[in-house]
């Protein structure tokens, strides 16, 4: 397969309701949800009614959206002529505090995505939906699904119970590294903790604009604790990230970094080089100047023209119309945003590259 078309790094299906997952669930999970009134795991970070969850114009009459991969494709594949599209699916697997029950939820998004989205449009890949709750649950996820191709990457979110380089995600990162998958990391909180450093806040208007910072911190300590010295291969993607901040965030990283790098020793680069290496940002929202012409100069900044995917983010509302990639951008740029990155950001993507492409049953197996 020659992709020659955009590779959307980040498309959301929506679960339209907990009877969906019902045939993905075991008799006794089955039971135990009827029995106990369990009506929706909601990923709360994305309420169903916010303007912000659903583009105005791409909302059906229930609220929601992309529900089917035929909806998906009419909104968010044939307008931006995307070619393949990732599919993160933000359920609320990450909120219950049952390891067991993060778990089954987990299986059942999994299975009701490879059956409901990767069997019928040969065009989604996905993104493995984990139970963060256990790394040993979280990796049983992993070694169930690695065999079928259509996974490129396992999803975290950017808030959890401990920042994710503490060892205890490990083995999570040496499972998605034997297999060669990606670590995506998603805005979104599992609220254990507040989604601020200084304390719980009152709006989402907050928490959204905090979900950056949120990403700076998981960033340093991703490098500070080693996770990219142990795991040389892996690849770590943010979603919903903004990327301007990085600049000024690798100063700040790299000047204390020279200071007192002794405590560190496995840290034995400059930081920005290992992010460089190691880390892609999606576009959406794309957090720049709204001056084309400072594009250039933001992405001297940057110091790196692989460092971005393209991403819609659908069906989030970050820009109106067709307008998804910023003016300013080179042609040249383009093609990398839209498809040389995002092929290198996810490996297995390639699989699919050179010769005919496997179906999705091959890919399946
Ligand atoms: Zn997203």
């Amino acid at each position: 397969m020659i992709f020659d078309r955009p590779i959307d790094c980040d498309v959301h299906p929506v679960v339209p309701g907990l009877p969906a997952l019902m045939p993905y669930l075991d008799d006794m999970w089955r039971e135990l949800v009827l029995r106990r009134g369990v009506d929706e795991l909601v990923s709360i970070s994305y309420p169903t009614h916010a303007p912000i969850t659903t583009r105005a114009d791409w909302r059906g009459a229930d609220g929601r959206t992309a529900t089917t991969p035929e909806l998906l494709a009419a909104q968010a594949l044939d307008p931006f002529g995307t070619g393949t599209a990732i599919l993160n699916c933000l359920y609320g697997v990450q909120l219950p505090f049952s390891e067991d029950m993060g778990a089954v939820f987990a299986r059942a998004v999994n299975d009701w995505i490879a059956k409901e989205w990767l069997d019928r449009d040969p065009r989604l890949r996905a993104s493995i939906v984990l139970p963060v709750q256990s790394a040993e649950l979280a990796v049983a996820e992993i070694e169930r699904l690695a065999h079928d191709k259509r996974f490129v990457s396992v999803l975290l979110l950017v808030m959890g119970e401990i920042p994710l380089g503490r060892r205890q995600h490990w083995p999570i990162y040496a499972a998605a590294e034997r297999h060669g998958l990606s670590v995506s990391i998603h805005a979104g909180s599992s609220y254990r903790n507040p989604p601020s450093p200084v304390g719980w806040t009152s709006y989402y208007t907050e928490e959204y604009t905090n979900q950056a910072g949120a990403f700076q911190t998981q960033l340093t300590s991703l490098v500070c604790e080693g996770v990219f010295a142990k795991f040389p291969k892996l690849k770590v993607v943010m979603l919903e990230s903004g990327f301007t901040w990085l600049p000024g965030y690798l100063w700040r990283l790299e000047k204390f970094w020279k200071g007192i790098r002794m405590e560190v020793p496995w840290v034995d680069r400059l930081p920005g080089e290992i992010v460089r290496e190691h880390v892609r940002f999606s576009l959406q929202p794309f957090d720049g100047p709204p001056d084309p012409s400072a594009i250039g100069r933001l992405m001297e900044h940057m110091q790196s023209d692989e460092l971005l995917v393209y991403s819609t983010d659908y069906p989030h509302w970050q820009f109106d119309g067709q307008d998804v990639m910023p003016e300013g951008f080179s042609a040249e740029l383009i093609r990398k945003i839209t498809i040389d990155n995002p092929l290198k950001a996810f490996p297995r993507l390639g699989l699919a590259q050179g010769g005919e492409a496997p179906t999705n049953k091959e890919l399946a197996s």
